[in-house]
């Protein structure tokens, strides 16, 4: 049925696609539905059959903060792809569809002499799942250089948000509770000398390759407590290299689950029970998941 809702607009349906090889932890069962949207009209007409059959629906962006069961996703899953993969200069400011990835963005900015981007550039992010947690690095946030949000709600409904309509934090915006999807974004730079841009970048992602792990990984599994570091807690709880299954803490970065073969979901979230009550019992801290876990 989801085939049919889509038939003549630009969108590919497959079914049972493996999402282990989607998900930077290289964990996860398969999507029932698995869909490329290339237009916003397909993207809303997918939406509203998803929503019509009571299929759960979910955006897939880099899969890069993302815990899939190990059973799969027994309804939509969705890549925005076409349309959604451009970029355009409008120095000082650029206008990126939501499956375009942070880095390329930052490259087409410094190509064009624009700044603002170098900090988040090493997230591996799609620009559309970074603007819905408010993705952050070395003292940036994607809010502080976002101009507008291009959404389309669950029901399919298309509108422009200025940032400063849409409440957010730390690693959080309302996005995150909300079920519209961040189909492009505008962004406002300033202007620098590319070569300035690309040494800045370059040291970004010198200090990213030493700060984590090489394995396959999601980054910070915790969100950082007000004022503290989920990472040192975690450390000073003697936690670094312990596994269960094939999931072990990093012992490069206690914050960071690697996957060094074979781990399933279970074996992560087994994981972070465990780190979640060492801190509690430790230091007395309710840690929150930074990572989006399905089902
Ligand atoms: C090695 C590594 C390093 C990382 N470093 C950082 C870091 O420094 N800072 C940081 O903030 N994060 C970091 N992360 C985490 C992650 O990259 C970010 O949270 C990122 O913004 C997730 O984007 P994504 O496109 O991969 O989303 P996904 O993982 O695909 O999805 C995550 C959630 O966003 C939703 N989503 C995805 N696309 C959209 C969309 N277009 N519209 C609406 N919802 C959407 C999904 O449905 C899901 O709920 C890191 C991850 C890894 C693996």
């Amino acid at each position: 049925m989801i085939e049919s809702a889509l038939s003549g607009l630009r969108a590919v349906v497959r079914e049972n696609v493996p999402l282990s090889g989607r998900t930077t932890l290289r964990i996860g069962g398969p999507a029932r539905y698995f869909v490329e949207a290339h237009d916003a009209e397909a993207l809303a007409a997918l939406l509203r059959a998803g929503r019509a059959a009571g299929l759960p629906v979910l955006a897939l962006g880099k899969g890069s903060n993302l815990l899939v069961p190990d059973a799969g996703f027994p309804g939509v899953v969705f890549t925005l792809a076409g349309d959604f993969l451009a970029t355009r200069i409008e120095a000082p400011e650029v206008v990126a569809g939501g499956g375009v990835s942070l880095m390329s963005l930052a490259v087409a900015a410094q190509g064009a002499g624009l700044s603002g981007l170098e900090n988040l550039s090493g997230i591996p992010s799609s620009l559309g799942g970074a603007v819905r947690i408010n993705a952050g690095s070395y003292g940036s946030e994607l809010f502080d250089i976002l101009v507008a949000a291009d959404l389309v709600s669950g029901a399919g409904e298309r509108r422009t948000a200025p940032a400063s309509g849409i409440p957010h934090g730390y690693r959080w915006t309302a996005l995150c509770d909300a079920d519209d999807i961040v189909i492009g974004a505008r962004l406002r730079l300033a202007p620098k000398p590319p070569a300035e841009i690309a040494s800045w970048m370059a040291e970004v992602t010198a200090k990213r390759k030493n700060a984590l792990p090489k394995q396959p990984n999601a980054g910070s599994i915790f969100k950082n407590p007000p004022g503290l570091f989920a990472g040192k807690l975690l450390e000073e709880c003697g936690l670094k290299g312990r596994r269960v299954g094939g999931a072990e803490i990093s012992p490069v970065h206690a914050n960071v689950i690697v996957n060094v073969g074979g781990a399933t979901a279970s074996d992560v979230k087994s994981l972070m029970e465990e780190m979640k009550n060492a801190v509690r019992i430790r230091f007395g801290v309710e840690l929150t998941a930074e990572i989006r876990l399905l089902g």
